[in-house]
């Protein structure tokens, strides 16, 4: 068959647009994404028997499902997730919505940075429905619509057990962030003198040994000296959270089928790490034979949803350097998490790394849908803001924001084209960002929400690649 032909059966199907950048074919098959009464479909003509569709005389119509997107990932291997080792640059997106990949793909035409499409973690699947094959699904047909053949990977965010390793693997995902939080012992970090002797008095002596053998009373590289008070603590703090991982990673490599990227995150302790703590970690995970692929510390300052950073800049700098002196000795690179919107930081993360780095984005993709609502729908978005400020004690605590939502102006004092406004400004954007989970799980809200997005997926898309490219042009 040729694409002529196709494009008959298709307006014979009622189909009206076809999505030109995504034509393809593969051996005997021959697709593209299609919207068919006002549906967005995928259409394959040819070999088609491993899809699932109605028959519209020649052509099937496939509903965006997760068995057609494994269809699709087997006829066009350029949709399916891989490993992104090797390299130097890779973005963390996301897609709380599973629609925003074609805008996402926009803002990297041309540029050498290998995203992370699908990225979720185990709290955002809870809050908005879905699984990891829905979210590697929509990935996969987002890719295929934008035809998009640079690869991308899948990452299993913030995981912290083997039962969510496994589930993410076994899904597809090539990425797995190991969260150690759970594993580390914030309270120790505070303790002196006698408590803080005591404290580590009741560590297993074997644990002990192995501490102070290998990082007391000597000369470490880049960072010198321990003192005996800080040995204790970082044995304190963090040697529960090196066996996890330690023993995490050995359960990674006995069940994998296929390479994967080992991301290791401290940067939901409520410490800032110091270089003396990632130092050690990096050589513990050395000893046992452990490369990750990134290591996310947590860096100084505030590093807030959806808002720029805050805090000290040149303390940020200064730990910074270290922190990579770090990941270069052991063969790895930083990670910055919650990246969304730190302009002020991008430029000397990226000339600090030499731009060997990983960045990780997300709900800038879902806050974008919010800026469509607020200029095309606005009674939903009023609706939709007074919903999230009602619930605003339930959303904000799984999120890290500071801002006062009560000092939001009363929406129904402001006029529709000021509505896009409230996107930007700190209190009602953090509000909105968090808002998802308890927006998404609302009938009046989902439905009317995915229509108004998929009528107006050209803004959306421009919006993303406006977004993203402004990220872009301070990491590149
Ligand atoms: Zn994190």
């Amino acid at each position: 068959m040729d694409w002529k032909t196709f494009d008959d059966l298709l307006s014979k199907a009622g189909a009206c647009t076809v999505y030109e950048d995504s034509r393809a074919v593969s051996g005997g098959t021959m697709a593209a994404m299609v919207r068919v009464n006002g549906v967005k479909k995928l259409a394959v003509a040819g070999d088609a028997a491993k899809f699932e569709g109605e028959d519209a005389g020649g052509v099937k119509l496939c509903d965006r499902t997760v068995a057609n997107a494994a269809a699709l990932m087997e006829t066009f291997p350029y949709t399916k997730p891989q490993s992104h080792q090797g390299h130097a640059f890779t973005l963390g997106l996301g897609d709380r919505l599973g629609v925003a990949a074609p805008g996402q793909l926009r803002a990297l035409a041309g540029k050498d940075v290998f995203p992370i499409l699908a990225q979720q973690s185990i709290r955002e699947l809870t809050l908005t429905g879905r699984t990891f094959p829905d979210v590697i699904a929509a990935a996969a047909f987002g890719v295929f619509e934008a035809g998009y053949k640079g690869g991308y990977g899948a990452d299993g965010d913030h995981l912290k057990t083997k039962e969510e390793i496994k589930y993410a693997l076994d899904s597809g995902c090539t990425m797995i962030t190991l969260d150690c939080s759970a594993h580390i012992k914030d309270d120790a970090a505070g303790l002196t003198g006698a408590e803080l002797k005591a404290a580590y008095d009741a560590l297993p002596q074997d644990l002990r040994a192995h501490y102070e053998s290998r990082y007391g009373d000597k000369d470490l590289p880049l960072v010198g000296r321990l003192d005996a008070g800080e040995l204790m603590h970082v044995a304190l703090v963090f040697s529960g959270a090196v066996t996890h991982a330690i023993d995490c990673y050995h359960y990674m490599e006995s069940i994998a089928t296929t390479p994967f990227d080992f991301e290791l995150s401290i940067d939901e302790a409520r410490a800032v790490t110091s270089p003396a703590e990632h130092l050690i970690i990096a050589m513990e995970l050395k000893a046992a034979g452990i490369t990750p692929v990134s290591v996310a510390p947590h860096f100084s300052g505030e590093f807030e949803k959806g808002i720029e950073y805050q805090g000290k800049l040149s303390d940020f700098v200064r730990d910074l350097k270290i922190h990579q002196e770090i990941a270069e000795k052991y063969g790895y690179k930083l990670s910055l998490h919650s990246g969304s919107d730190k302009f002020s930081v991008f430029s000397s993360f990226s000339k600090i790394t030499g731009g060997k780095m990983h960045v990780k984005t997300a709900g800038t993709n879902w806050l974008e849908a919010v800026r469509v609502m607020s200029k095309k729908d606005p009674a939903l978005y009023r609706r939709a803001q007074k919903f999230a400020l009602e619930k605003y004690p339930e959303s904000s605590k799984y999120y890290h924001v500071s801002t006062d939502p009560y000092s939001i102006q009363d929406i129904d004092l402001l006029s529709d084209a000021y509505l896009p406004e409230l996107v930007d400004l700190p209190a009602s954007r953090q509000l909105m960002h968090i808002s998802y989970g308890v927006l998404l799980a609302e009938d009046w809200f989902k439905g009317p929400f995915y229509d108004m997005l998929d009528k107006n997926e050209e803004s959306y898309y421009e919006g993303l690649d406006h977004h993203i490219s402004r990220h872009l042009r301070y990491l590149l």
